[in-house]
């Protein structure tokens, strides 16, 4: 079972300081010398869900003979053939037959609104759509309003996903002061605060300026902490509604074209390669993008992309009918990028399957298709796609994936990426009990009024999907049951 796990990045390398030149440094050096990996995940307001716990008949990454897995005290401590458990008298027993069991899944990528647009999305419906899509950690985007430049942000954030407590809420830190693209926030300051900001990003808006980039590329490296970039190079997308190509000329769109996105991360690659920092690509979103990340990997730049559900199954044609739901941000491409893409995840040069859950209002979204705002839901639906896509209805000439796949790309590998203690662990006695359960004959049809997040703007309604989360446990704790979030009591 543990030959598939690629090994976990045990702590990071030491790196020589490289701020030799005169350039003035915006950010303070702020604990320079203490690494972001070191200290402990603070701030848990939940100890692990006492008592016991049994998942009866389940297939462990849909293999082999069905097995019970009993969890006591939020940590696996057995599994055995089914049947052959016997769990304490008051132990919850959840009769599971013939069910998927995979490791809780985590997204890298998400927009919770919380704080700032709380019409929209809470970081109480985020989560608790993120339960009923088998998450049980997500990474929210600093683009809120206030922005997540500061560590009074990050904490809020964070404690307000562990008072929910049906996900770990993670808070991304913002790259620069109020998404401005001017000034480096302090990550050192948000790295060691009790949310122990992980990750920092601008996104929704790309560090356009490369001297900045380079300094954020610097000081990330230092720390240990990851910079995700949202590859847009704003002069080329002015006013950019749509992909740059026939369709877009056709509907009398003005065009966002390929190579906006892949100078970027060109660039980017480049500065990770020598400045001695992590940098991952959100939303990869065409074929010169994989061309360039399957370079980088051959050169050892440690540069890692997320992909999202929409950006490997729609292209612009779906922008025939100007419906806003199709409306995202790098835009839907075409079939040789989605292709790409789907080869790409499949061959690792994509690391990681990331949702970029973007809720809107309706009237955010109903509206001419130029003014509508780019994003779509995603986290309900995320796992039922990828299972079709890549296991149950592989198109033909697509080599069919397993759940071991599935496993890899929206589990371990943003949890290896993070370097997040607890999640995208292999499901084995000893391991905490953030676990996802799938029915694989469940059949649903999405409609976005039935989700559990506030706005309702998929671009899957009506859409039969072939799979259904019906179980999340976090730490022990049932937080989806039978397809359905259960709430603290
Ligand atoms: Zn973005």
């Amino acid at each position: 079972m543990s030959s598939r796990h690629p090994a976990r990045h045990a702590g990071h390398s030491q790196r020589p300081q490289t701020n030799g030149d005169t350039t003035r440094r915006t950010t303070p050096a702020v604990r320079q010398e203490s690494n972001v990996n070191d200290y402990p995940q603070t701030g848990l307001l939940h100890d692990p869900a006492p008592g016991e716990l049994l998942l009866r008949g389940v297939l462990l990454y849909g293999e082999g003979e069905p097995a019970d897995v009993l969890v006591r005290d939020g940590v696996i401590v057995a599994i055995e053939d089914a049947g052959s458990l016997t769990p304490d008298t008051d132990a919850d027993i959840l009769g599971l037959d013939g069910q998927v069991l995979l490791p809780g899944l985590v997204d890298m990528h998400v927009h919770l609104r919380e704080p700032g647009r709380e019409d929209t999305e809470t970081i109480a419906s985020g989560s608790a759509a993120a339960a009923r899509g088998g998450f049980t950690a997500v990474f929210t985007m600093a683009n809120t309003d206030p922005v997540t430049d500061s560590p009074a942000v990050a904490e809020m954030v964070w404690m307000k996903g562990q008072q929910t407590n049906l996900c770990d809420v993670h808070p991304v830190g913002s790259v620069t002061r109020g998404l401005q693209g001017r000034e480096l926030t302090e990550f050192g300051m948000m790295a060691a605060s009790g949310a122990k900001v992980r990750m920092f990003s601008d996104d929704g808006r790309c560090v356009a300026d490369p001297q900045l980039m380079r300094r954020a590329v610097e000081y990330s490296g230092d720390l240990g902490v990851l910079i995700a970039e949202h590859c847009e190079e704003p002069r080329l997308t002015e006013g950019a509604v749509a992909h740059e190509g026939e369709t877009a000329a056709r509907l009398g769109l003005r065009g966002w074209p390929r190579v906006a996105e892949e100078s970027v991360v060109a660039r980017d690659a480049l500065l990770a390669r020598d400045y001695g920092g992590r940098v991952h690509i959100c939303h990869a979103s065409t074929e010169g993008t994989v061309e360039l990340l399957r370079w980088a990997r051959g050169q050892g730049i440690p540069l890692t992309a997320e992909v999202t559900p929409h950006h490997l199954l729609l292209t612009d044609e779906k922008l025939e009918t100007y419906d806003g739901n199709y409306r995202v941000n790098p835009p839907l491409r075409e079939t040789r990028d989605t292709l790409a893409l789907r080869a790409a995840l499949i061959d690792g040069t994509l690391d990681c399957v990331a949702t970029d859950h973007a809720p809107h209002g309706s009237e955010e979204k109903c509206c001419e298709f130029d003014r509508a705002r780019p994003g779509m839901l995603g986290l309900e639906t995320s796992l039922a796609l990828m299972a079709e896509l890549f296991v149950t209805d592989a198109p033909e000439g697509q080599r069919p994936q397993d759940w071991r796949f599935i496993a890899r790309v929206m589990s371990e590998r943003p949890a290896e990426i993070l370097r997040l203690p607890g999640h995208g662990r292999p499901l084995a006695v000893g391991e905490p009990a953030n676990l996802c359960v799938v029915d694989t004959t469940r059949r649903w049809t999405a409609h976005g009024a039935d989700l559990a997040s506030k706005a309702s703007n998929t671009p899957y309604e009506g859409t039969e999907l072939p799979v259904k989360v019906s179980t999340t446990v976090l730490r022990g704790r049932v937080t989806c049951r039978d397809g359905e979030v259960v709430e603290l009591p």
